[in-house]
Parts: C-alpha cells; sequence; structure tokens
C-alpha cells in the first residue's frame, strides 16, 4: 500500500516515516524507575512485535534509570516529559532515542535551546503531540471543532522547534472521540511534512479500546496515514503490542502473521468450533505460521465460503473435513481434528 510520504526520522537504529513500515509502539504501566519490571515489560513486549516502548518520567530518579534500562533492552525508548525541562536533558545524556515534548509549555527559552542543541548532537527525535485534554490555551477560547484545535495547538510547538532549525519532529494528535481523532489526523497530514504517531487517547479498557482503536485508527491505515501506532487500552502493555500487530496485518499492513477466519457458527453446527478456532490460532501465533487458515462451522457451506484459505476445517456430525483452498482433501473425527489439522498446515510452511 502507497503510503502518505512523510519526512523520514531517526529513532535509534529504527527510520520512521518515508516509506517505511508502521511501527508499533506501546508505553510502560511501571514507574521507569522500578528497573527490573520495565525491563522485564519492554523485553515481553519487543518479543510480541512492539518496535518501540514509551516510558513517562515523573522524577529526577526516573530519567536517570534509562541508563541502566538501555544496557538492558535492545528496542529504542522514548521518554515522556511534561513541563520539566531538566528531566528531558537528564533522559537525553541518559541515552534515549527520542523524547516526547511539548516546547510550548516550557516558559525558560533557554531550556528549550538547550533541549534543542543536545536532541541535535544526539541524532534524538522529539515527538509534539496534543491531547483533547491539553489543547494549548490560547486556541481553546475559540469555537471551532475539538480537531482544528488539536492541530493548532501541534503547530505552535512545532514553530518553535522549527525557529531553532529542529526538524528531527514526530507529531501526534489525540482524541478520545473517533470522529475528532481522524479528523485531526487527516487536517495534519495534509499540512505538515514530519511522521505521524497515530493513536487514541482514554480509549478505555480491552474491549472498548478494541473496538473505538480500530474504529479511528484503520481509516487513517488504510489511507496511508500513520507512521507509528499505538492502541491504548488500560490494561496489560502487552495487550496493546498485540491488538496494533493485528490491527496493521488486518489492513495489510503487517505481513509476518497468520489470518484466521471462523464462521459465527449457527443451528448447522454440531461441533464445537469456537474452541478448535481458539486453539488454532494460538498456535499459529505462537509458531509465527504465516498462513491463512478457516474454521467453520459446517461442511455444507464452510468449504466454499473459506476457499480462500490455504487451509481449514469444517465441521459435520461428530466429524470434521480438512480442506485445502476450498477442496476437502480428508475426514476426521472429532477427537482428531484439532492434530489432523496442524499436521496440514505444518506440511505447507
Ligand atoms: S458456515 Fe455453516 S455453521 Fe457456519 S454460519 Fe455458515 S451455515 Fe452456519
Amino acid at each position: 500500500m502507497k503510503r502518505t510520504e512523510t519526512k523520514q526520522v531517526k529513532i535509534g537504529r529504527l527510520t520512521i516515516g518515508g516509506q517505511n513500515k508502521v511501527l508499533i509502539q506501546s508505553m510502560c504501566k511501571h514507574k521507569t524507575s522500578h528497573i527490573d519490571e520495565v525491563v522485564k515489560e519492554i523485553n515481553e513486549c519487543e518479543a510480541l512485535g512492539a518496535d518501540l516502548m514509551r516510558l513517562s518520567v515523573l522524577d529526577e530518579e526516573d530519567a536517570q534509570a534509562f541508563k541502566e534500562i538501555k544496557k538492558q533492552v535492545k528496542i529504542p525508548l522514548i521518554a515522556d516529559i511534561h513541563f520539566n525541562p531538566d528531566f528531558a536533558i537528564t533522559a537525553i545524556k541518559n541515552g534515549v532515542n527520542k523524547i516526547r515534548l511539548n516546547p510550548g509549555n516550557i516558559n525558560d527559552e533557554t531550556k528549550i535551546k538547550e533541549i534543542v542543541e543536545l536532541a541535535k548532537k544526539k541524532n534524538v527525535a522529539i515527538r509534539v503531540g496534543a491531547n483533547s485534554g491539553s489543547v494549548n490555551p490560547d486556541v481553546d477560547k475559540f469555537d471551532i471543532p475539538l480537531s482544528h484545535k488539536l492541530v493548532f495547538s501541534v503547530k505552535k510547538h512545532v514553530e518553535i522547534l522549527e525557529k531553532y532549525d529542529f526538524h528531527n519532529i514526530v507529531i501526534s494528535l489525540k482524541a478520545s472521540n473517533v470522529k475528532e481523532t481522524i479528523d485531526a489526523y487527516r487536517i495534519a497530514s495534509e499540512l505538515f511534512p514530519y511522521p505521524l504517531h497515530i493513536g487514541l487517547t482514554e480509549a478505555g479498557p480491552l474491549d472498548i479500546s478494541l473496538i473505538r482503536s480500530t474504529a479511528a485508527l484503520s481509516p487513517l491505515l488504510l489511507e496511508g496515514i500513520g507512521d507509528t501506532i499505538r492502541i491504548s487500552i488500560t490494561g496489560r502493555a502487552q495487550d496493546e503490542v498485540i491488538a496494533a500487530k493485528r490491527l496493521l496485518h488486518d489492513c495489510g499492513l503487517y505481513d509476518n502473521y497468520p489470518t484466521l477466519v471462523s464462521c459465527p457458527t449457527c443451528g448447522r453446527t454440531q461441533v464445537n468450533v469456537q474452541e478448535l478456532g481458539k486453539k488454532v490460532f494460538k498456535y499459529l501465533e505462537d509458531n509465527s505460521i504465516n498462513l491463512h487458515v478457516a474454521c467453520m462451522g459446517c461442511v455444507v457451506n464452510g468449504p466454499g465460503e473459506a476457499k480462500g484459505a490455504d487451509i481449514g476445517i469444517a465441521g459435520g456430525k461428530g466429524q470434521y473435513v480438512i480442506f485445502k483452498k476450498g477442496v476437502v482433501i480428508k475426514k476426521v473425527s472429532e477427537a482428531e481434528a484439532y492434530d489432523a489439522l496442524i499436521e496440514e498446515i505444518n506440511k505447507l510452511r
């Protein structure tokens, strides 16, 4: 898929923007100075597909902790800093690859200059972002849509960085409302040359966030907008990574991942296809098997409806048929079904 051409920005060993792949980001849920917990969380997220992780900086201890964390993880790290410019300087000195900081929130011009000069020297990118809760007060007073307020707020921050000839910029504009988020990113994509980090803010717990995030982010991804993605979840960072990966895969932007299709089941179903589907998908995910697999409830419609799958299984009365590209290749009992399907899947690897 041809994506919107944005400026390429280096984040450690990664490059975002341009036609590079959309990178998966999550955020640590532990306090940054709790180094062991944070390192474990980052490494688990990396194993699940995270490309980069963001960490909050609440105090000097957190800013200092990057030095040790960097030694124990491989993926690039982003320090999330609000208001305190000294934490940004410490975090950069301790090896972060990117900082999230809104320069318009820092009153001391000399500090902004210091951060920018250090970021240039260390090749550290800066993400400027507006959330629905942090719209610039000068912009907030106007009676205009939230999407416009987000864009204008970001513009003010970007202009400060550009004034100091800093262009290693990434932008985000997050609302918790689906339409406002889509509108804001569409405008930003036209207005700024910089890569966009897409996501929602306050997206809710897992089940709610999955729907809300998919509703907001898929239209953008399918239009070629978005260079990094985060699915915010009131829950585990690991689940954010899995959700982002699945969404990118379903939008045709992440190849190395299985595709499972299964029918909703109905009165024709005479086997437990729900359990079988779950077990099969877990096997495909755990073993990184990049195949299109179907688990269907009946032989009447199953093989035909799922003929696009590389391989599939469809239930009958106490038995299943296994099919490849819609053509039945064997019959197996319900008890044998899982093992028989896995055996056939492994022949295709
Ligand atoms: S494939 Fe068969 S069991 Fe599944 S929903 Fe369709 S008709 Fe029902």
